[in-house]
């Protein structure tokens, strides 16, 4: 029946439009694209009004249909007065003049003639709003791809890598899911428009009744089923108390017949079967209701429809059949319409938590994003400063960096060692501009580094790290990474020097085999030198290399420590290590401990002084000392 349906549709209803309305981004976007794409919208809607339409006039010609079907053979017929064709006069006449079968010839290839119009309309109102969620969800991809990018390093690297996909990969069908149940929601409302005009127009009183005879099952079945829930849960925990217990008194039967309690036990079950067997009676008679009263009810609604359209319509110059057929069926199609629309209202509501998602990624409430603008940077002239730098990830967390002060002029080589968690990757960090110090100030010449353009300093940094990403590219690709325009004959050099050309030429394809998740798989230590070269290649104002040669055997690192020795000669080079080889020709080192610089010296100076490094250097003789014996 029409009213169940339509009482359980209308909050969510006015949820699904406040959500299509809303100020949020993805509704922002919608809207947005819609006023751009407006000839896909006039279409959608043009097409929805012309459905709209032909349905409407299908269901007369119907009714016409009906009327010369049920007339006694002979009658002749006064299209006129037809309360259809009243209003098209010139219709009529035509009509008039026509045989009976003439008439029905006539009104059957009309009746053709609108589906074909109605399967066009289908046809554009898909097509139309296919390619306007093409569009938005083109630019919704795009636009969660720029946002995730624009976010500051600490506030992206809050998100789990797995969250930020999911966005890029729900969110797009998200919008999609909105646009396409948005449109189908407006055929649905407007073809529950047309029957419901075309149903008042036959009879608003028999609608009324239908309304109320809906309205009364929907009372009937709002007392019936929640009893039959209710009873089922009592049923069944009955059972499980019973079954429960019966287990236990098998299990105890000892405890049972050594305290006397076999007939205690025994009565205890009757009077809890008692109770059960009553509970089930009451469930039996509930459900047994439920199959005559759904069977019987389409019954009761047909005979008091029909009963009704005797008393309202009989009076009527066309006959009660046309009316009844057409108000039956006009109800029928209702009924399936409100079904579609709660079924699409549902999905609106099942999207809007993928959609809620999406809004709260694309707000900027709550979001750090990254510096625009500043002073482009071009060339460093002079040294880099660290003036009283500190450092807190997060202001409830304890500061990783305190007071760090140093200058590593232009040209020279600055060493970072400490234990781990001593804080060199975060003066890395610092430099790299992914963080921004909470305290002091670093210079970049005259400049302080905040004040530069955070992407032309970036652009001019090389930075090799323990954890190398490769793209899904050949190794060329992959090296001139941030270097665009790189020749090959560059790319081969960069590699000569970070003593990757060897093993990149034994690969079936050198420099195009392909590299990455899907590639090739490259040892840690091949990853490495890629990543050196790829510095290499940049020509950097300054090279940072993070614990550069951990992943490399002895042989390799013994190599590239050749190379980066080549390298380190005229470029300024920042070395965080763990093993203190390869540091020992320094120009300056700074001994780091929980967050603070407790030694600065060359080598042979702080070896000298004793202390931290000393300590160090000794325990790393040791190892190295053990792992040669
Ligand atoms: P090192 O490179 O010397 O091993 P780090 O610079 O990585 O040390 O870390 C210094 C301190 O800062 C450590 O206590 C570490 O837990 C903390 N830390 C590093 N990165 C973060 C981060 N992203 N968020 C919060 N704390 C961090």
């Amino acid at each position: 029946m029409t009213s169940p349906t339509f009482m359980r549709l209308t909050p969510r209803l006015q949820r699904s439009l406040q959500s299509l309305l809303s100020q949020e981004p993805a509704a922002q976007l919608i809207r947005s694209t819609a006023r751009q794409q407006w000839r896909l919208i006039v279409l959608n809607l043009g097409s929805s009004l012309v459905e709209a339409f032909t349905e409407g006039a299908t269901l007369a010609v119907v009714f016409l249909a009906v009327q010369v079907l049920s007339a006694p053979a002979g009658t002749p017929f006064n299209w006129a007065s037809n309360p259809i064709l009243s209003r098209l006069p010139a219709a009529a006449n035509w009509l008039n003049g026509l045989p009976a079968t003439g008439v029905f010839a006539s009104l059957l290839a009309l009746a053709v003639l609108l589906q074909a119009l109605q399967s066009l309309t289908r046809f554009l109102i898909l097509v139309s709003v296919g390619c306007f969620a093409a569009r938005c969800r083109a630019l919704v991809t795009a636009l969660i791809h720029s946002q995730v990018l624009s976010f500051s390093f600490p506030c992206a690297s809050g998100y789990k890598v797995g969250d930020l996909t999911d966005y890029a990969g729900q969110g797009p069908e998200a919008i999609r899911l909105q646009i396409e149940m948005g449109s189908q929601l407006l055929v649905g409302v407007l073809l529950i428009a047309t029957y419901l005009s075309v149903l008042v127009g036959i009879s608003p009183w028999l609608l009324l009744a239908v309304l109320v005879m809906g309205g009364l099952i929907t009372m009937l079945q709002k007392q019936l089923l929640p009893r039959i829930r209710a009873g089922s849960e009592a049923v069944s925990q009955a059972q499980v108390a019973i079954s429960s217990r019966i287990t236990e008194d098998f299990q105890g039967l000892r405890l049972l017949h050594s305290s006397g309690q076999l007939d205690g036990a025994d009565q205890h079950l009757r009077s809890r079967m008692g109770e059960l067997e009553r509970q089930l009676r009451g469930q039996v008679r509930r459900l047994a209701v439920v199959g005559p009263f759904s069977s019987f009810l389409p019954i009761l609604a047909i005979a008091v429809i029909a009963g009704l359209s005797l008393l309202l319509l009989g009076g009527r110059s066309t006959g009660v059949l046309p009316s009844l057929v057409t108000f039956v069926l006009a109800l029928q199609r209702l009924n399936v319409r409100l079904s579609g629309v709660a079924s699409n209202v549902n999905q609106l509501a099942d999207n809007s938590g993928r959609l809620a998602r999406l809004n709260q990624l694309l707000s900027p409430a709550g979001k750090q994003f990254r510096r625009q603008g500043g002073i482009p940077f071009r060339q460093l002239q002079l040294q880099i400063r660290f003036e009283g730098v500190g450092l807190r990830y997060a202001p409830e967390l304890l500061p990783s960096l305190s007071d760090i002060s140093f200058t590593m002029p232009k040209g020279q080589m600055l060493a970072l060692v400490g234990p781990s968690g001593a804080g060199k990757s975060s003066i890395a960090d610092l430099l790299t501009g992914l963080y921004a110090p909470t305290a002091g100030e670093i210079w970049i010449d005259d400049t302080p580094l905040e004040q530069l353009e955070l992407s032309s300093w970036q652009q001019r940094l090389g930075v090799v790290s323990q954890d190398t990403f490769l793209f899904n590219a050949t190794i060329a690709e992959n090296i001139a990474f941030g270097t665009p325009g790189a020749k090959l004959a560059q790319i081969q050099a960069a590699c000569q020097a970070a003593q990757a050309a060897g093993f990149i030429e034994s690969l079936p394809q050198s420099y195009d085999t392909l590299v990455g998740e899907r590639g090739y798989r490259l040892s840690g230590g091949q990853r490495q030198r890629l990543s050196l070269a790829r510095a290499i290649l940049r020509d950097p104002e300054l090279l940072i290399l993070d614990e550069a040669t951990s992943a490399l055997d002895s042989q390799s690192e013994r190599l590239v420590q050749e190379a980066i020795e080549r390298f380190e000669h005229n470029h300024t080079v920042l070395v965080i290590a763990h093993r203190l080889s390869t540091i020992v020709r320094a120009d300056q080192i700074l001994v780091l401990e929980a967050g603070r610089v407790v030694q600065r010296g060359s080598h042979s100076s702080l070896l000298a002084e004793g202390g931290l490094y000393q300590q160090l250097w000794q325990q790393q003789s040791q190892t190295t000392h053990q792992a040669h014996a």
